[in-house]
């Protein structure tokens, strides 16, 4: 097959790969789409944190595609199926996985151990063929394209920060900081599960028209505001919103959602920090503030994600706006990273011609 190969740092190359064959309860899926995510260019990069093995490793971590052979044991699957996938796979033995916090799997980074995480410790979907434990893998309805079913981890994500601050109940007021990719659908999110108002606050004036499409009622940019804990406070009338999501990594946003939420109010941190926030732990104890943290797209979040696309009630496409063939991976990453054309996400097809 062609794969997108790692040899070092931003050193990635389109080869000749030998195609793995699936083992017990894994599947082989031709992979349609697979899209750029934020973290991507950090693996890339530096490796993130991770030990990479360079020459062999496969990044790409949020993709669709069809299943074409299947290894033993699978049960829930057929050769043909259209599928979409999320990218981390608990050992499924730790005390973590037995409470279902797969994504916090005290084996990471062991696959001795059963332990995957696709396009990070594990081979991933920048690559003509993947293989999959069927853990991690979700037929996709019949109306939803490979593009959008690519989109489901980042959906994920932001669904189980959204389910896991304490629930979330229909008619609550929510502020998402950041309008990339995660923030915007944790816009989405909110609305198809009955937010009342939606405040988005970010810096680009074109993400933000996105968010007004996918369901925010009032965006802030903060290039023209100076407050928007102030400008939100004083639209809900000095209340402050039920729910603020922190969805950019940045210090400033972190800070802000701790002032921006009522008293009692709650705070889901996804974004992946850029830098340490200060933030204000007084007012979470005088305040009875609740927040709590995710790491990636666990609980199967993905699949309620794909049944509230399926119905009409999220519309990822807004945020699809680039496809590069496997073979212009690196221009793909250039017109990702850059920011190129408004580029927010950009599409590598390995299936296409
Ligand atoms: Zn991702
Ligand atoms: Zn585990």
């Amino acid at each position: 097959m062609r794969a997108a190969v790692l040899h070092g740092s931003y050193d990635l190359r389109v080869q000749d790969y030998a195609v793995t064959t699936p083992g017990t309860d894994e599947v082989l899926i031709q992979v349609h789409a697979c899209a750029i995510c934020g973290t991507d260019p950090k693996v890339i990069g530096s490796g993130w944190h991770l030990n990479l093995d360079y020459g062999h490793f496969i990044p790409g971590h949020e993709y669709s595609g069809q299943i074409i052979a299947m290894g033993p044991g699978v049960t829930r699957f057929a050769v043909g199926d259209r599928v979409a996938v999320e990218s981390h796979k608990g050992c499924g033995k730790c005390a973590n996985c037995i409470r279902g916090r797969y994504t916090i799997c005290l084996n990471y980074g062991k696959p001795e151990t059963g332990h995957r995480h696709y396009g990070f410790t594990t081979n991933g979907g920048y690559a003509q063929y993947v293989v999959n434990h069927t853990n991690t893998v979700y037929k996709i309805p019949d109306n939803i394209s490979y593009d959008e079913a690519a989109l489901v981890t980042t959906g994920g994500c932001a669904m189980n920060g959204i389910e896991n601050v304490g629930g979330f109940m229909a008619g609550e007021t929510v502020a998402v900081f950041g309008p990339g990719p995660i923030g915007l659908m944790a816009v989405g999110l909110v609305k198809a599960l009955g937010a009342g108002k939606v405040y988005l606050v970010g810096t680009r004036e074109s993400r933000l028209a996105i968010g007004r499409t996918m369901g925010a009622d009032h965006t802030f940019n903060i290039n023209e505001i100076v407050d928007p804990v102030a400008a939100i406070r004083q639209i809900t009338g000095g209340l402050g919103v039920d729910l603020a999501i922190e969805a950019s990594g940045a210090a400033r946003a972190a800070a802000e959602c701790v002032e921006v939420v009522r008293r009692g109010g709650r705070i889901s941190f996804i974004g992946d920090p850029i830098e340490k926030p200060t933030i204000n732990i007084k007012r979470f104890v005088l305040d009875d503030l609740k927040a709590a943290a995710v790491r990636g797209e666990g609980g199967m979040a993905c699949a309620r994600v794909l049944e509230l696309c399926a119905i009409g009630a999220v519309n990822v496409k807004p945020l699809i706006t680039h496809h590069f063939p496997l073979e212009q991976i690196n221009d793909a990453f250039d017109t990702f990273i850059n920011r190129k054309g408004g580029a927010m996400k950009v599409i590598v097809e390995p299936a296409a011609e």
